[in-house]
């Protein structure tokens, strides 16, 4: 199926046992508490999954990304909650290390993110600098063998939890996008905090917070990429990430397909199931005609990515389109539901609240049109 390898299979029914048994029993009252699932961590990286996509040299397993997109999925169609920790620890902290760090970097810290025993984080966003990245304050100014950090990050996800987060801040203002450079920043750096955590209208179990950065020492050595080289490290990650976060948004929306079907079958409205309706019929039929499209841009980015191809344009459009994707999806399996499906009785809602997210983080729809554009126009 989907010209899946032997191996990208196993990792598929692997993901796919470890969703249902363990993470379906929870992902509700994580929903419905706003609670991080600490509790799901340490068997994560037991299977394995926080090194999947990490040589084996570093602690990981080597997996190819179409195995990393696989695992997001299958974890997503459960909850989108558990499937967004992974992908910001993978693509936007692991993965970025890898891509960019020295020898050194990569001994330090990537034997670590790959076996679980810490988690990453990424921070770009600030109050003033969203889709604009170029809008950055956070400050990096050099002193003796290292960098006096100052400035505040927002809306970042695994925030409370993480240990290592890749953070921008500005080194030359006066040379604008190439004026940012990437710091490795540990939670235990002097003049590090996590500030305010935000309350969301989904994926309520990840945790999204504030980074407070007060005259924040870090070590020369913390450089990833090379300074003023930062805007090339941050959008190589979000380049990747889009892939995963498109991942996610296929998971959810084949999640609440799987819902609506189940439910169509057994309600039983006009003396007949309501699936016995054309109208509920049609209805299905596209909502698994855009899961099915919106997975194969998404593999075709993955397998784009796995050749070294460049790959921008693939995976701005697999984002996007999963994005609309999770939305149209979930909202169809809601209406199937009819008042029921409002209610916190099935899961359709959260989904729905799930689904909203995917077209904002790591660029939103209108910025994933703008890469298209500038790819096509070029
Ligand atoms: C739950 C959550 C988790 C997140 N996790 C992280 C994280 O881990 N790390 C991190 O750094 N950030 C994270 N973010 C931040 C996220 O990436 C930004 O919210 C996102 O990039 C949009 O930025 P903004 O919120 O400032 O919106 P804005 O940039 O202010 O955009 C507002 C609206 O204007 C539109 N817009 C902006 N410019 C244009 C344009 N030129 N043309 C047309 N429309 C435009 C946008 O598309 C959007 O609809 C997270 C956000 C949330 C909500």
């Amino acid at each position: 199926m989907y010209n899946l390898t032997e191996d990208q299979l196993l990792i598929k029914n692997m993901a796919r046992e470890f969703a249902e048994n363990e993470v379906r029993p929870i992902a509700s009252a994580i929903d419905k508490e706003h609670r991080f699932p600490s509790e799901s961590l340490p068997r994560m990286a037991e299977l394995g999954i926080f090194g999947l996509t990490v040589p084996e040299e570093f602690g990981g397993s080597g997996g190819d990304v179409t195995s990393y997109i696989l695992v997001i999925e299958e974890l997503a169609r459960v909850s989108a909650t558990h499937a967004v920790i992974l992908s910001v620890h993978i693509s936007v902290c692991s993965l970025p290390i890898l891509q960019f760090g020295t020898d050194a970097q990569k001994k330090k810290y990537l034997p670590d993110l790959a076996c679980g025993k810490t988690l990453g984080a990424f921070a770009i966003t600030e109050a003033g600098a969203g889709s604009d990245a170029s809008g950055q304050t956070t400050s990096a100014v050099r002193k003796g063998s290292g960098y006096i950090l100052n400035g505040t990050k927002i809306f970042i996800t695994n925030g409370g939890y993480a240990d290592v987060f890749l953070i921008m801040a500005v080194t030359d203002k006066d040379k604008g996008m190439r004026g940012l450079t990437t710091f490795i920043v540990e939670k235990n750096f002097p003049g590090f905090t996590v500030g305010q955590a935000e309350e969301k209208m989904g994926i309520c179990g990840s945790s999204t917070t504030e980074i407070i950065l007060k005259d924040c020492v870090v070590p020369a050595d913390n450089v990833l990429g090379g300074e003023n080289n930062g805007f090339k490290v941050a959008m190589g990650a979000l380049d990747g990430g889009r892939i995963s976060i498109a991942a996610e948004g296929v998971g959810l929306a084949q999640g609440a397909l799987e819902a609506a079907i189940d439910y169509a079958k057994q309600r039983v409205q006009f003396g007949k199931p309501i699936a016995a309706n054309q109208g509920i019929q049609w209805m299905l039929a596209d909502m698994a005609l855009e899961v099915e499209a919106a997975r194969l841009l998404t593999y075709n980015a993955a397998r784009m990515k796995e050749q070294h191809l460049n790959y921008s344009k693939q995976a701005a459009m697999a984002k996007l389109h999963a994005a609309q994707t999770a939305m149209d999806v979930t909202t169809k399996a809601v209406q199937i539901h009819g008042g029921i499906g409002y209610t916190r009785s099935y899961p359709v809602e959260r989904y729905m609240r799930d689904a909203k997210i995917i077209g904002i983080y790591e660029g939103t729809n209108e910025v994933q049109r703008m890469v298209i554009a500038k790819n096509i126009l070029a």
